[in-house]
């Protein structure tokens, strides 16, 4: 079974179709990137996986749960986290009150207490901070800990945002666009942070431009285009399917 499997999104804004029977799975463990053109309707996607637009049919499913239209905020708990293209970095909070606040949907089921047996709010808040360090050093950010978020430079907030998504401990992470305003050699530490993930068992839904970088992390590629799938498979297989030249990739 897939870890997450979306059937037939259909989402209309207007009279503007953007997913018509949009239908892929991500397997559990795995870097799946979701590429295609401007407008080919990857955010609107990853919006209805994660429970901010409601499609108007089709539905999508998390280790076998349907999550369908679930509120945003539920996600976590379920071992599900995202990023997004704008930051939503908190500036005036330091790094590590920032990568807290992903702990968000987990303190309020008081699912992290039970989980590491300690009851108490001060060990609760303990084990946070402990938590939120553990993901700020898989991002090579602990040693900043205590500096605000807004000092950071642009590149080291995208990877603040990635500990945020890691810190509970979800079994997927989708990215939007981790590399968008990255020089090459942020681009080439992110894409190391990226398979770092998946070593971990972390699988990851991967939404980017960065064509070098989809082909170097993918296990598999699925191509959108005017809201449907049009190709899916491995990064060299996806690269040569004529359609995907055409449509996207422009003869790269
Ligand atoms: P990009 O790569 O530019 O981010 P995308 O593949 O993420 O594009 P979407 O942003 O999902 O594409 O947009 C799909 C289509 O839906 C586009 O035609 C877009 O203009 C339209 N669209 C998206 N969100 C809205 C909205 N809130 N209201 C109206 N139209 C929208």
């Amino acid at each position: 079974m897939s870890l997450l499997a979306v059937r037939d999104l259909f989402v209309a804004f207007g009279g503007i179709r953007a997913l018509d029977a949009a239908s892929f799975t991500a397997e559990a463990g795995a870097i799946t990137a979701l590429i295609g053109p401007n407008g080919a309707g990857k955010t609107t996607l990853v919006n209805c996986v994660t429970g901010m637009v409601r499609p108007g049919s089709g539905n999508v499913t998390f280790d076998g749960r349907d999550i369908t239209g679930m509120a945003a905020h539920r996600l976590p708990r379920l071992g599900l986290a995202r990023t997004f293209q704008h930051l939503r970095v908190f500036g005036s909070m330091s790094l590590l009150e920032n990568v807290m606040v992903g702990l968000h949907g987990h303190v309020r089921t008081g699912m992290l207490s039970s989980m590491l047996r300690l009851p108490g709010v001060r060990r609760t808040e303990r084990a946070m901070r402990d938590a939120a360090l553990q993901a700020l050093d898989f991002t090579g950010l602990a040693d900043r800990a205590d500096e605000a978020a807004g000092l950071l430079p642009y590149g080291d907030q995208k990877r603040l945002v990635l500990a945020r998504a890691l810190v509970g401990d979800p079994r997927m992470i989708l990215l939007d666009e981790p590399v968008a305003g990255l020089n090459p050699a942020e681009t080439h530490e992110m894409g190391g942070l990226i398979l770092a993930l998946r070593a971990r068992g972390v699988a990851v839904l991967l939404i980017e431009h960065d064509m070098s970088l989809v082909m170097r992390v993918s296990d598999a590629v699925v191509v959108l285009c005017s809201g449907a799938k049009i190709a899916e498979g491995a990064p060299g297989e996806v690269k040569r399917n004529p359609e995907v030249v055409n449509a996207y990739l422009g003869g790269g």
